[in-house]
C-alpha cells in the first residue's frame, strides 16, 4: 500500500487547492471525491450561478440597447433551457480543468466516498461499493456543506427546492418565493426576476444581504423593489402547503400574515456541514457549533487530522476554503505561514448592481470603539459609470480617524466585485487614507471612485 503524505477527502476549492499546493511542496497526495471534481463551487455554486447571472445581464442589456443607440429589430427572449445548459457546459469545463491540474501535479484521484477509519487511514468506497484503504501521515477533511433544511421548509426537490435544483430546473418558473436573502438567495432572486419570474424574496432580518453595510443593503433593496421584485424584510416563512398546483406560502410580516402563491419555493437559508459518516465520532473529533473545531493551522483535536472550508466555522466562501487549504498544507510541509486574518476576507454578491465589501462595516467599526472618517463617492459623479450607463451605486470607505488606516470598504454598483481586490491589498498593507488619495488611479475607470471616496473622507474630494 502507498503511504501518502496527505490524503484529502473532498475536491472542492478547499481540497483540490490544498492538494496542488501540497504537491508543489513535494508531498505525495491523494484526493478522494464522491461526485464531481471541483466540489460545490465549480459544479453547483460559484461558477454555474455566474454563468446564469451573465445570461441575465445580457438579456437586460438587450432590453436597454436603445439607450446606447443600438436598435434591435425582431423579438428577443430569454431561452431558459439554453441558459441552464450553457451553465452546465461552463461548470463541466471547470471540473475537467481540475482533473487536468490534479493529473499535472501527479496527485492520485480516488473516486468514491471517503471515511476516516483511523488516525492514519482512510477507507474509500467506490461507486460500485468496493472498499479500499489509503494510508496517510496527514488527513484533511474538506467535504463542504450542502444547503440547510429547515423543519418547516423540508425540501422535496420539486416544489420546495435547494440550490442544486434552482440551478437545473427543467423550465422557467412563473413565480418563485425565495427564503433567505444572503448572497446566494439574492443572486437567485436577481437572476430569476431578470428573466421574467415573479420573485418574492423573504428575509427574517430587517435588511436584505444582512451581512453587508446597512447603506449597501438598503440600496440593493431599493433597486430590487424598483425593478418590480417583492421584498419582504423582518418576515419569516411559517409554512408551505404543497398539496395544490401552486405552493401556498404562509409568511409572517410586520403587517401581519400573508399568503403568497408560487410555482416553487427556494430555500436559501444557509448550509449545513457534510460531517455525517466521516468517522468523526469514532475518532473523537470535536465539533463546535455543529462544525469541526480546528486550531489556527486547521488541525482538529486529533493530531494529524485537519479540516478546512465549509465544514469549519469560518466564512463559507470558496476563496476562504482555498486559502485555508494552502495554509494547512504549508504548515504540514514545515513552512512557517502566517495565520489568515479573517477581518480581511472580501465578500461579493453578483447581483445587478453588484456588491463587494471587505473589513469592518460602519456599525461594526463604531461598536469596536474606533473614531471614524467616512468617505462616500456616488457612481453618479463617475465619468466611467456615466459613460457605461451604470450610475446606480457608490463606494463607501471607512477610515480610522486616529491613524488613518482603512478599516472597511463597502461598494455597490457595476464592476465592484472586481474593484474590491484593491481594498483587500490596502487592508493587508495597512494602507492609510492619505496613501490611497495619493495613489493615482487611471481615468476613466470605476476605480477612481475608490480614490475619490478616500479624498471625501479627508475633505479633499474633487468631483463632488
Ligand atoms: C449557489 C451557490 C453559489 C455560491 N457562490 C459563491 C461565490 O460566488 N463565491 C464564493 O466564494 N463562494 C460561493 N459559494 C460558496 C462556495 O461554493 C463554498 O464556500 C465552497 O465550495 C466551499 O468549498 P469546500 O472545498 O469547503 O467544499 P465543497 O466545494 O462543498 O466541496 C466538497 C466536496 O467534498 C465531496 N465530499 C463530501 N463528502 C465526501 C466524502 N465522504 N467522500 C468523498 N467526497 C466527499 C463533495 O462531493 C464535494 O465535491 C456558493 C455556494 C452556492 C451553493
Amino acid at each position: 500500500m502507498v503511504n501518502y503524505d496527505v490524503v484529502i477527502i473532498g475536491s472542492g476549492p478547499g481540497g483540490y487547492v490544498a492538494a496542488i499546493r501540497a504537491a508543489q511542496l513535494g508531498l505525495k497526495v491523494a484526493v478522494v471525491e464522491r461526485e464531481n471534481l471541483g466540489g460545490i463551487c465549480l459544479n453547483w455554486g460559484c461558477i454555474p450561478t455566474k454563468s446564469l447571472l451573465k445570461s441575465a445581464n445580457v438579456f437586460e442589456y438587450i432590453q436597454h440597447a436603445s439607450d446606447y443607440g443600438v436598435s434591435i429589430d425582431g423579438t428577443y427572449n430569454p431561452d431558459f433551457g439554453k441558459m441552464i445548459s450553457r451553465s452546465r457546459v461552463v461548470a463541466d469545463g471547470m471540473s475537467k480543468g481540475v482533473q487536468f491540474l490534479l493529473k499535472k501535479n501527479k496527485i492520485d484521484t480516488k473516486i468514491g466516498t471517503g471515511k476516516v477509519t483511523g488516525k492514519k487511514t482512510v477507507e474509500v468506497t467506490d461507486l460500485q461499493g468496493a472498499k479500499s484503504e489509503l494510508s496517510a501521515s496527514h488527513i484533511i477533511l474538506a467535504t463542504g456543506a450542502p444547503s440547510k433544511e429547515l423543519p418547516n421548509l423540508k425540501q422535496d426537490g420539486i416544489k420546495i427546492i435547494g440550490y442544486r435544483q434552482a440551478l437545473n430546473l427543467k423550465s422557467k418558473p412563473t413565480s418563485m418565493v425565495i427564503v433567505g436573502s444572503g448572497a446566494i438567495g439574492s443572486e437567485f432572486a436577481y437572476f430569476y426576476h431578470a428573466i421574467g419570474t415573479q420573485v418574492t424574496l423573504v428575509e427574517f432580518l430587517p435588511t436584505i444581504v444582512p451581512l453587508e453595510d446597512e447603506e449597501v443593503s438598503k440600496t440593493l433593496e431599493k433597486s430590487f423593489k424598483k425593478s418590480g421584485m417583492t421584498v419582504l424584510t423582518s418576515s419569516s416563512v411559517e409554512s408551505v402547503d404543497t398539496s395544490g398546483n401552486l405552493c401556498k406560502v404562509k409568511i409572517k410580516t410586520p403587517k401581519g400574515e400573508e399568503i403568497h402563491e408560487a410555482d416553487v419555493v427556494l430555500s436559501a437559508v444557509g448550509i449545513s456541514p457534510n460531517i455525517e459518516n466521516l468517522g468523526l465520532e469514532e475518532l473523537g473529533i470535536e465539533l463546535e457549533k455543529g462544525k469541526i473545531k480546528v486550531d489556527s493551522w486547521y488541525q482538529t483535536n486529533v493530531p494529524g487530522i485537519y479540516a478546512i472550508g465549509d465544514i469549519i466555522n469560518t466564512p463559507a466562501l470558496a476563496h476562504v476554503a482555498s486559502a485555508e487549504g494552502i495554509l494547512c498544507v504549508e504548515k504540514i510541509a514545515g513552512l512557517t505561514p502566517t495565520p489568515i486574518n479573517y477581518k480581511n476576507i472580501p465578500g461579493c454578491t453578483y447581483t445587478s448592481p453588484e456588491i463587494a465589501s471587505v473589513g469592518y462595516t460602519e456599525k461594526a467599526a463604531r461598536e469596536a470603539g474606533y473614531d471614524l472618517r467616512i468617505g462616500k463617492f456616488p457612481y453618479t459623479a463617475s465619468g466611467k459609470a456615466s459613460a457605461a450607463g451604470a450610475k446606480d451605486g457608490f463606494v463607501k470607505l471607512i477610515y480610522d480617524a486616529k491613524y488613518g488606516e482603512l478599516l472597511g470598504g463597502h461598494m455597490i454598483g457595476a464592476n465592484v466585485t472586481e474593484l474590491v481586490a484593491e481594498l483587500v491589498v490596502a487592508r493587508n498593507l495597512e494602507t492609510t487614507g492619505l496613501e490611497m488619495i495619493k495613489s493615482i488611479h487611471p481615468h476613466p475607470t470605476m476605480s477612481e471612485a475608490i480614490m475619490e471616496a478616500s479624498a471625501a473622507a479627508y475633505g479633499e474630494v474633487i468631483h463632488l
